[in-house]
């Protein structure tokens, strides 16, 4: 029986050196393998019993290991994971299908001509925002894909009440707001993450969809799953997300995406062993 593990990747399976969440002394910090390079330098880690995982997980005869990430295609590309390189991914929050690394161009063609009818356009979400935020605390303003925008912003100086008000105004324009780390993402609502997990579970004939997340932008993903997981840091755990079906661990960090990564092989274990 195959069956799709659809997990997040920032913060989820994959961890910045200021996301780690490590509070033990550093002569007993865990080893770490680093996943991705940004300008020369190591910028994403994992454990190493973390890698050895998703190298398995890749590997597993009756599972599809599917990053499922709201990064740009090119920034997805700069992960080099251990084991084979996933049949699927999903990038720009759904926006993206890679297929064996490849652009699948229909599906974001579908996508666009969904988002079209659907809500507000980009360009008017990013006018507001420029002209909203403040040069104080936002260090940067991208497009991402010309689907969705996100600010890197300085968290220390960011009033708490502005991304409330921005997303109280994206919400009747059919935009959603995540606040991640240093990154804020306001992105078209109908741009999920699990429409494209659907479009994969119907090409792979899967039975069970298993995912993971920490953000607001990974609910929906969650909610469409058989089985989830979310770690005890993020937007999730700190705004009390629950779902019957969702598994709050409490762990966090580095260490709980390794924890996330041994329970998934567990259940594709059990699934593949009922079949
Ligand atoms: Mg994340």
């Amino acid at each position: 029986m195959t069956t799709l593990v659809a997990t997040d990747l920032d913060r989820t399976l994959i961890y910045s050196a200021a996301a780690l969440g490590l509070d033990v002394p550093d002569a007993r910090a865990p080893r770490l393998v680093s996943v991705e390079m940004y300008d020369s330098r190591p910028q994403s880690f994992v454990t190493e019993p973390a890698a050895r995982m998703i190298a398995e997980l890749a590997a597993h005869p009756d599972a599809f290991f599917v990053p499922t990430t709201t990064r740009t295609r090119e920034q997805y590309r700069r992960i080099n994971f251990p084991g084979p390189v996933p049949r699927y991914a999903i990038c720009a929050n759904g926006g993206h299908l890679l297929v064996d690394g490849r652009t699948d161009h229909d599906w974001n063609l579908s996508v666009r001509q969904a988002l079209d009818s659907s809500c507000v356009p980009l360009g008017e979400v990013r006018d507001h925002l420029v002209r909203t935020a403040d040069p104080s605390w936002l260090l940067k303003e991208r497009e991402a894909e010309e689907l969705f925008t996100y600010l890197v912003v300085e968290r220390d100086l960011m009033p708490d009440s502005w991304p409330k008000e921005l997303a109280a105004w994206a919400e009747p324009r059919g935009w959603t707001v995540s606040l991640q780390g240093r990154k804020l993402y306001a992105v078209p609502g109908p741009l999920t993450k699990s429409a494209a997990v659907a479009e994969i579970t119907r090409r792979t004939g899967a039975r069970t969809v298993l995912a993971a997340g920490d953000s607001l932008l990974d609910a929906d993903l969650l909610l469409a799953a058989h089985e989830g997981w979310r770690p005890g840091h993020g937007e999730l755990a700190s705004t009390g997300w629950a779902a019957p079906h969702v598994v709050p661990l409490p762990s966090r960090g580095v260490r709980c995406g390794e924890e996330i990564l041994r329970i998934l092989l567990r259940r594709v274990a059990a699934l593949s062993a009922e079949s």
